[in-house]
Formats: structure tokens, sequence, C-alpha cells
């Protein structure tokens, strides 16, 4: 939707001139940038951010980083008649992914079946001792786990943004400069990649706030001292294979627990389009990643024999939120944020559900009483947020801590996963995102089961890292 001037007041589309210069363009860069500081804090300027009655013209925010977060954001602003600019270093790459996103997300989104590879609608899960959980049984008649691959949703995902009325920016954010008074606004330095010269460019873009949605080494959460926060780091290795063996994988994913394959998490199989990828993650043993990933091969084994290598890719994923995720104006979403449910690993959905509540909290708050705030964004965005998703995120770190320690926990973990009553749980709250209500008496069966299977597995787990050994030593 066009931005349209309100009560009469005269409005000028101002982009892209008014808001992006390029200081290397011309030989007055330093006069430019002199006059848009001095500009920044001219009374006319003012006079417009500070307003407190309706807005005279669109509210201007910067979206840094075009994946599913920043996509969203971006499409959420510019359809309530924000002006959204949404800066990609790299439009034509592909984030390292393994894809799979939750069926509500389809709908919730409106992505087209035409992008998903592959529809899993098997799921098992195997134990270090190779023990196979078939966790698809009480998949929902019709329901399925959507496979993507990244650079196919995310390309998907902006060109949507653009077609609400969001600029895409193709250029990398390298820092900003921080507004002095409350409504002063942020200047945004990029390095395009998409001018007409033969070289990249330094310019700069003016807004009144930013979303911060630049993924785990955010560099906005840097700019404005958002905090640390710890990370695991994910490889994946996607894998062509022959012809009978993709068929294996014709809708089934495999994920792998155990110590060779992981000391804190999963390893996957998953497949996609024309080829599966596979991939392990950790915290604790980050130098042993190249290892766990032979871990991981070696446990699909003859599953991907023939198969070569397309591509191999790594990176790091976020293992809770930042300290801080407003700061003034400016509001971090998606990884940058810290949204990655531990013990799943996923994050596509939550990055896409943060930059749209993000978004459209900035604009209604801007479209209500002509200005964004701290306050606002917080009200608007952090607190709906929390109230959603934070019992879920806790819930899935407890899952993590009992069950990924060691392989008698892995043992319990597979034993359940085979348990109708969890698959039916796991099912309700991954695939549409909603806690199922409570069970009283199924939930307290299964507490018993699960005591059970931790005492029961506590000695088959021994028993399978004492073959290990012999195994190692036999070798
Ligand atoms: C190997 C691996 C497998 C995974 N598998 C799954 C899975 O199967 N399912 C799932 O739900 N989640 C999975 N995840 C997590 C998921 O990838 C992330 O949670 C999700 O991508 C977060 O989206 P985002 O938009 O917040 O950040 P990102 O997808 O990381 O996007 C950030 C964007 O910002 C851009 N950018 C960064 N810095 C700048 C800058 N300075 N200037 C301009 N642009 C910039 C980047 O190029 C990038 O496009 C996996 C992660 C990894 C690493």
């Amino acid at each position: 939707m066009a931005p349209r001037p309100q009560h009469g007041r005269s409005y000028t589309p101002s982009f892209p001139h008014s808001q992006i210069s390029n200081p290397q363009s011309h030989s007055f860069a330093k006069e430019t940038m002199a006059a848009m500081s001095a500009a920044c804090h001219s009374p006319a300027r003012l006079s417009i951010s500070c307003s407190s009655s309706l807005p005279a013209r669109p509210l201007r925010v910067a979206v840094v980083g075009g994946g599913p977060a920043g996509a969203s954001a971006a499409e959420a602003l510019a359809s309530a008649g924000a002006q959204a600019f949404l800066l990609e270093r790299s439009p034509t790459g592909a984030k390292p992914c393994g894809g799979a996103i939750p069926l509500c997300m389809l709908d919730e989104f409106s992505i087209p079946l035409g992008l998903v590879d592959r529809r899993v609608k098997r799921m098992r899960v195997l134990s270090p001792s190779n023990l196979a959980a078939d966790f698809s049984r009480a998949l929902p008649p019709g329901a399925h786990i959507p496979m993507l691959r990244r650079e196919v949703l995310d390309s998907f995902l902006r060109s949507r943004a653009a077609d609400a009325g969001a600029t895409l920016v193709p250029g990398l954010v390298t820092s900003l400069s921080l507004p002095v008074g409350p409504t002063d606004p942020y200047l945004v330095h990029y390095i395009s990649s998409g001018g007409d010269g033969p070289s990249p460019t330094r310019s700069v873009l003016e807004v009144d706030a930013i979303v911060g949605a630049d993924g785990a080494n955010s560099r906005v959460a840097r700019e404005v001292g958002a905090g640390d926060y710890t990370t695991a780091i994910a490889f994946q290795e996607r894998i062509r294979l022959p012809d009978k063996e993709m068929e294996y994988y014709d809708d089934l994913a495999e994920m792998y627990v155990g110590g060779d394959v992981s000391p804190d998490f999963y390893g996957w199989v998953f497949p996609k389009c024309d080829h599966v990828a596979v991939g392990t993650g950790t915290v604790a043993a980050k130098p042993e990643i190249k290892k766990l990933q032979s871990g991981i091969r070696a446990r699909a084994g003859p599953k991907i024999a023939g198969g070569h290598v397309i591509k191999v890719e790594a990176h790091p994923i976020p293992e809770h939120p930042r300290p801080r995720r407003v700061v003034g104006r400016v509001a971090l979403v998606g990884d940058a944020a810290g949204y990655v449910t531990r013990c799943s690993g996923e994050g596509i959905y939550f990055a896409a559900k943060s930059g749209r509540l993000c978004g459209q909290a900035m604009a209604k708050e801007w479209r209500l009483t002509g200005a964004v705030t701290e306050a606002g964004i917080r009200r608007g965005y952090l607190r709906r947020w929390d109230d959603e998703f934070l019992l879920t995120f806790r819930f899935l770190d407890l899952l993590q801590r009992v069950f990924y320690g060691d392989n008698a926990g892995r043992e319990a973990l597979v034993e359940m996963c085979a348990d109708e009553h969890v698959q039916r749980r796991t099912f309700d709250c991954y695939l549409h995102k909603r806690m199922a209500p409570p069970e009283p008496w199924a939930d307290l069966q299964l507490l018993w089961r699960t005591a059970g299977s931790m005492v029961r597995c506590s000695v088959l787990g021994k028993e399978v890292q004492r073959l290990r050994r012999l195994e190692m030593l036999q070798a």
C-alpha cells in the first residue's frame, strides 16, 4: 500500500533521494554528511518527529537483514503504510539451514505449496544404540512437515515485502549513528552492492527506527550494545544421492542422537528437492564439529552411500535470547534476538513471527501517536512475544537439559518418542504452535513412563558406551 498524506498536510514521497545518500557519488561527500547531520537536528525535522498528533508523513524504518525475520518485518511495515527499507548484504545467498518449518507457517505466512521441496510424513529418531522410533505415527491425516531450501523461501518473502511497498536495498550495514535526542533520526551506514558503478559504494540511510534482523552475528545488536549470547555451531552438507537412495528419503526425515553425533544436540538427514541435507550442531564441542559430522555420516552409513557433496555450510545458532532485545527505537528480531528453541533448533517460524509482530507494533504506534518509542515497542512487540512463546522456549530448554546430557538420557528420549501420547502433544505444539491443553491422567502416566525409561536407559546407555569404547580399542 502506498503511503498517504494525512490531514491535508503536504506529503512528498521521499525515497530514495531524501533518505539515502551516497557520500562517494560526488565530490562533496563531507558537505553532504554535514548537511545530513544538520538536517537531522533541524527544527523542521524535529517538528515532524516530535508531533504527538497524527503523523504527517510515513514512518521510516531500516530493516537490517533479509531472512525470514527481516522480510516479514518489512512486509508488515510496508503493508501498514510505513517506508520500509530492507537491507540485505547477500540477496542471492543461501542461509545454511535444515529448512524444516511447522505446517501452520504455510497458512499463517501464505507460503505457496509450490515452494516446498518435500512433504515429510515419516520421521524417524535413532538412539545411540541405533534403536529407531517411528515418530510420525500420530501425525494427523493430511499433515506433513514442509521442507524448503532457504534460498527459495527467503527470496519469496523478500519479493512479497517489495510487492507490499518495501524498498529492497542490496548492501552490507557497517555501522549506525545513534540519535542524541529521543526524536532525532538514526543514520544507517552501509556499503551498497547494487549501485551502477563498478565498485561497491558507501551510503547512508536516515530513519526513525531500526529492526535488527541480521542473524546470529548481528551488527545491529553490537552497535546498540544489546549484549551477547552463547551460540551453538551448526554444520551441514548438502549431499546429492543416487536415485534409489534418494527414493528412500522421499518423505522421510531422520534425527540421530548420541555422543558420536553431538554431545548436546542431534544430527539430521532432511530430504530436499534433489539432495539430502545432512548436519549436526553443538555448543559444548565446537572444535570437534567436523568429527561429529563424520559421526552423523557414519550413522546414516549405507543410506547415503554413493552420494556426493554439493555444498558445505556452517553457521552459529543462538542458544537463548539476548540480554536486551529493544534498545531505544531499535528492536531485534529472529536470530538477532535469540529466538531459536533449544532441543529442536527451530528458528524459521519464530524469526518470521517476531519480525511481523515487531513491524506491526512499530507501525501501529506511529499511526496512533505519531511517534515510535522504546516503551511502545516493548509493549507492542516484546510483551506480546513473551506472552505467547516464553513458556515454549523454557519448556524445550528443560527437555534439552534432561534428555541430551548423556547416552542414557538420549536412549530414554527415543523410547519416549515412540509413545503416541508424546507424539500427539509434540505435533500439536510443533506443527500448530499451540501448547496442548493438559491431560492430567495421561500426563501423569507419561511422567511415570519417563522415569521408567530413564532408569532402564541409564543401564542401556552405559552398556552402549562400553561397547563403543571396545569398538574403538579394536579399530
Ligand atoms: C545448519 C542450520 C540448520 C538449521 N535448521 C533449521 C531448521 O530445519 N528449521 C528451523 O526452523 N530452523 C533451522 N535453523 C535455524 C534458522 O536457520 C534460523 O533460526 C533462521 O534463519 C533465523 O532467521 P533470521 O531471519 O532471524 O536470520 P537469518 O536467516 O540468519 O538472516 C539474517 C540475514 O541478515 C543478513 N545480514 C547479516 N548481517 C548483515 C549486515 N550487516 N547487513 C546486511 N545484511 C546482513 C544475512 O545475509 C541474512 O540474510 C538452522 C540453522 C542452522 C545454522
